[in-house]
C-alpha cells in the first residue's frame, strides 16, 4: 500500500464516525445562479445595486427595520428607509425586495472544506491527488455559497489554494479563514500514521498526511514554531493545534492532554508575533485550562468542560467555538462510540454553561467525508434551537461568528469592511430570506426554497426575484 493510501485509510479512521447517519439526497445545484460580474474600475460601469422594500435584520440587534439598501462594488454603501437615489450611477441595476426579509450571510466556524468534500471511495482511489481533491472541494465550495455560506473558518486542512482562487473569482466559494496543516504531537489527534508507520526521527518517513498539507507531526518548540511558520507562510489567518484526545480517532484517549505548555506557548509566541491567535482542538478541563496558560485564545469543542472551566473561559475572554455532533454510527468501533457518546453528552452542559456565563460562544458544524450529507449543514444551526432564541441563533450564525474571524487581526484578509453585518461600510454578503428567520427559524434549514438572493461581495450567487 502507497504512503498516501496508507494515510488516506488512517484518515478515514479518524474521520468515520462523522454524519454517516445523516440524510444522503444528492444536492441539487440551482440553475438560477447568475455568473460572478468581473470587477472593473470605471465609475459608469461599477457594480451599483440598489435593494428596495427590504426588511433588515442587521445580525446585532433583535430588530428589524423596512428600507432600501445601496451597494457599490462589494459594499454596503447606503441603508435608508427614504428612497435612495442612483442617479449618479447610470448602470446601476434595481431590485423590487418586495418586503422579503434580508440578513447578513450565513458563517460557520469550524470547517474543513477538503475533507469534506470526498468520499471515502474518492480519497481511497488509487489515483486520488490533491488535484482530484480540491477539483471535489471546488464544487463543495460552490454549494456551500448556494446554502448562504459567505464566510467560513477552515480549521484544518489544505485549503489554501482554493481560498486563492475563489478571492481571484476563479472558482464560487465562501470567504475562506484557512488554518492550514493542523499541529499535533507525535500520538495526538492530528497523527494520522497507520500503526505501522514509524515516526521520522525513528526511521520512519514523512507521513503521506504530511506531505498533502493535513497535517504537521511536530515534537517540541523548535518543530511547533516550524509548523506554525510554514503555515503563517502559506497564508493561515489563524493556527490551528490538537491540544488534547479525539473522539474520531482510534489511539488517543479522550481524557488525555496533548502539547506540553512549552510547545503550546511556542506555537502561541510565533502566531502572536505575525499578528494573529491559535485555536486548539479541546475537551477536557485539563487540557483547556493549560491552553489558556499559554496564551491560546479559542477552544474548539470543548464538550467535556466542568462547569467552572467554562466559567474561566468568560472571565478571560476566550472563545469557545462549539458544535452539535452526532452520535457516532454503529459501523464504528466500540470504542469510538463511547467516546463520541461521551461528547454528545456534554454538549447540552456546555451550552448552558456558555450562556450562564456569557462565554463568547462562536458554531460551526465540523462536517467531513460525506458530501451528500454536507446538505444538511444549515439543519446542525436548527439544532441550537433546544438552547437558543430563534434570535440568538441568527446572531450567532452571523455576527458572533464574524467577531470570532476577526480575531486574526492583522491576518485578516478581508478589510475592506465588517462581516456578519448589515450597516453601511460593511461587506455587501447577505440573503434575501422568504418569511422571517425570527418568527420561523426552521425557514433557515431550507435554503433552495428559502433563501431567495444569495450575495456575497456585492455579487449576485442565487437570484429567485426575476
Ligand atoms: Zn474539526
Amino acid at each position: 500500500m502507497s504512503l498516501k493510501c496508507l494515510f488516506l485509510v488512517s484518515l478515514l479512521i479518524y474521520a468515520g464516525c462523522n454524519k454517516t447517519t445523516q440524510k444522503t439526497e444528492t444536492s441539487d445545484v440551482k440553475t438560477q445562479i447568475k455568473e460572478p460580474q468581473k470587477k472593473v474600475d470605471s465609475i459608469k460601469t461599477r457594480n451599483v445595486m440598489l435593494i428596495n422594500n427590504v426588511q433588515i435584520f442587521n445580525g446585532k440587534d433583535e430588530k428589524i427595520s423596512e428600507g432600501n439598501i445601496l451597494v457599490v462594488d462589494n459594499i454596503i454603501s447606503r441603508i435608508s428607509a427614504e428612497p435612495i437615489s442612483i442617479s449618479e450611477y447610470p448602470t446601476a441595476k434595481t431590485i423590487d425586495g418586495k418586503g422579503k426579509f434580508l440578513m447578513p450571510g450565513l458563517i460557520d466556524n469550524h470547517m474543513h472544506l477538503i475533507m469534506c468534500a470526498s468520499t471515502k471511495q474518492e480519497l481511497m482511489a488509487p489515483d486520488a491527488s490533491i488535484d482530484t481533491i480540491e477539483s471535489k472541494a471546488k464544487i463543495e465550495a460552490k454549494q456551500l455559497l448556494l446554502r448562504g455560506f459567505t464566510s467560513i473558518r477552515d480549521v484544518g486542512g489544505p485549503v489554501f489554494n482554493i481560498k486563492k482562487a475563489i478571492d481571484k473569482g476563479e472558482t464560487e466559494g465562501p470567504r475562506i479563514y484557512p488554518s492550514g496543516g493542523m499541529i499535533s504531537q507525535t500520538s495526538g489527534h492530528g497523527d494520522f500514521r497507520t500503526p505501522e508507520e514509524k515516526s521520522r526521527r525513528f526511521g520512519g518517513k514523512i507521513s503521506a498526511g504530511e506531505l498533502l498539507g493535513f497535517g504537521f507531526i511536530a515534537d517540541g518548540r523548535d518543530e511547533v514554531l516550524t509548523a506554525t511558520r510554514e503555515n503563517l507562510r502559506a497564508g493561515a489567518t489563524q493556527i490551528k493545534l490538537m491540544a488534547g484526545g479525539g473522539a474520531a480517532s482510534d489511539y488517543d484517549p479522550l481524557d488525555v492532554a496533548q502539547y506540553t505548555f512549552d510547545e503550546l506557548k511556542a506555537a502561541v509566541e510565533a502566531a502572536d508575533d505575525w499578528g494573529t491567535y491559535v485555536t486548539v482542538h479541546a475537551y477536557t478541563p485539563k487540557a483547556v485550562k493549560r491552553a489558556i496558560d499559554a496564551g491560546v485564545k479559542c477552544i474548539e469543542h470543548g464538550q467535556l468542560l466542568d462547569e467552572e472551566t467554562i466559567k474561566l473561559l468568560a472571565d478571560k475572554g476566550i472563545w469557545l467555538s462549539l458544535q452539535a455532533l452526532d452520535e457516532a454510527p454503529p459501523t464504528q468501533t466500540k470504542l469510538v462510540r463511547e467516546k463520541k457518546h461521551q461528547v454528545v453528552q456534554g454538549t447540552e452542559n456546555a451550552f448552558i454553561w456558555a450562556k450562564k456565563y456569557k462565554v463568547k460562544l462562536a458554531f460551526g458544524t465540523d462536517y467531513m467525508f460525506n458530501p451528500p450529507g454536507n446538505k444538511n449543514q444549515n439543519l446542525d444551526y436548527l439544532k441550537l434551537k433546544e438552547w437558543l432564541s430563534p434570535f440568538e441563533i441568527l446572531k450567532m450564525a452571523t455576527y458572533d461568528n464574524a467577531q470570532l474571524l476577526a480575531l486574526c487581526g492583522l491576518r485578516n484578509p478581508y478589510q475592506a469592511g465588517e462581516l456578519g453585518i448589515l450597516e453601511e461600510g460593511a461587506y455587501a454578503d447577505m440573503i434575501l430570506v422568504d418569511g422571517n428567520p425570527l418568527e420561523d427559524i426552521d425557514l433557515m434549514g431550507d435554503p433552495e426554497k428559502n433563501f431567495l438572493m444569495i450575495i456575497k461581495d456585492g455579487i449576485i450567487f442565487k437570484n429567485m426575484m426575476r
